[in-house]
């Protein structure tokens, strides 16, 4: 059974296959890239019909960790689904196969939702998406998976490409290594990894790189690059310095 709204959608997306308005295009429907920045970590989900799935063979957990895998090598922890709550980055696929053809249409979404105050009543939290990427395309059965996942990585770099620009602190982590971290715990020992003195000798911690600044205890801190790192005595000076106080340690 269709409901009226996916009959409505799937008119909608015949006439554009035959207005030729699919040649492979997406457009961000909203990109609020600051929306992304301070977070850490996000699930990540898929739906698509049970019928679309069947008929395709697209397997729904084939494509969750395709995208958690790249999400995951741009430096954003993934947390499981079992933990399901916001952030949340979803990726919605809708298929209709055409009458009497082996071609379906299909609408590729993704969404970045997470829990947003309302300006004017702060006490009410509710879940938005603030980051929304949309493809509509074609493809011939035999090929739809294959498509779809190549189609998806691509959103996926929009949404990564994003992340980086609202984290510049993130974009440092892959240099970061498990090494660097434990030069951070254990300062007082020797080590060949570049010293991190600014971190022990200042009050407040932050990146060359990035307009925040931090306690030196922050979970941020670690993923600054010792190279980077600056440090001041005050928060005036901090400020005084152009940044701002990081929304996750509230220095
Ligand atoms: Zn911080």
């Amino acid at each position: 059974m269709k409901t009226k709204g996916q009959k409505l959608l799937t008119i909608t997306l015949v006439t554009c296959v035959v207005a030729g308005l699919t040649a492979n295009s997406f457009a961000k429907l909203s990109h609020e890239q600051k929306s992304l920045s301070g977070i850490e970590t996000m699930v990540v989900s898929v739906s698509c019909s049970e019928e679309a799935a069947k008929e395709t063979g697209l397997k729904k957990e084939d494509i969750r960790k395709d995208i958690a895998t790249r999400l995951e090598q741009a430096g954003i922890k993934i947390i499981p689904e079992y933990m399901y709550g916001p952030p949340r980055l979803h990726i919605r696929i809708k298929a209709y196969k055409l009458p009497r053809q082996e071609t379906f249409i299909y609408n590729l979404e993704i969404h970045f939702d997470q829990k947003v105050a309302l300006p004017r009543n702060p006490e009410t939290k509710i879940t938005a998406t603030t980051w929304e990427i949309t493809w509509l395309a074609h493809a011939h059965k035999a090929r739809f998976v294959e498509k779809i996942r190549v189609n998806l990585r691509i959103m996926v770099k929009e949404f990564i490409r994003d992340y980086r620009k609202a984290n510049p602190k993130a974009d440092k982590l892959a240099e970061v290594s498990d090494a660097n971290t434990v030069s951070l715990t254990t300062q007082k020992e020797p080590s060949k990894q570049p010293a991190r003195p600014a971190v022990a000798e200042h009050k407040y911690i932050a990146s060359k790189n990035s307009k925040v600044f931090h306690k030196p205890d922050c979970r941020w801190v670690k993923r600054i690059s010792a190279k980077n790192l600056v440090g001041y005595n005050s928060r005036e000076e901090s400020i005084q310095a152009g940044k701002r106080p990081c929304k996750t340690c509230k220095p």
